[in-house]
């Protein structure tokens, strides 16, 4: 059995869409950039996948010098992340990531985000969501972090 943690941060910006766990919220006057759609809860996961595996991390497995990965899917890393790991021998036990941020309004749309994600990495994926009582970068509105542990056998 092995165990990784992974954590991001994307920066909210006006008028660029939210996709957030795979999923888009059309409502939210602000959304996450990036070089990818700034998915943190996926790119979390994939995180704790690579650590867990000894694989490296998102930099080392998406360069940003990879222009196949520009504006790709939560999703899409979470697949193809899935891929690397088990080509390594391991299989995905289970995933838990934290969304903490004010936005989006996530309670509603978790077990649809848990489908998603648990979908696109072939392996059980819980999600929860905090804040920070109005603290810190994600307290007053700046960005969206996350934080994941995955577990592997
Ligand atoms: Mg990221």
């Amino acid at each position: 059995m092995r165990v990784g943690i992974g954590t991001d941060v994307h920066r909210l910006e006006k008028g660029v869409p939210m996709w957030v766990a795979g999923l888009h919220f059309p409502d939210e006057p602000a959304g996450l950039s990036g070089h990818s759609d700034g998915d943190v809860v996926a790119h979390a996961a994939c995180d704790a996948l690579f650590g867990a595996a000894g694989l490296g991390d998102m930099g080392s497995n998406y360069g940003t010098s990879e222009p196949e990965w520009a504006g790709a899917s939560g999703a899409a890393f979470l697949t193809e992340t899935a891929r690397r790991v088990r080509a390594a021998g391991y299989e995905i036990g289970n995933v838990n990531v934290q969304l903490i941020g004010n936005r989006p309004r996530f309670a509603a749309r978790r077990e649809e985000a848990q489908a998603i994600m648990s979908d696109a990495l072939g392996a059980a994926v819980t999600l929860s969501a905090t804040t920070t009582d109005g603290l810190g970068l994600t307290g007053r509105g700046e960005g969206v972090a996350a934080v994941a542990v995955a577990l592997l056998h």
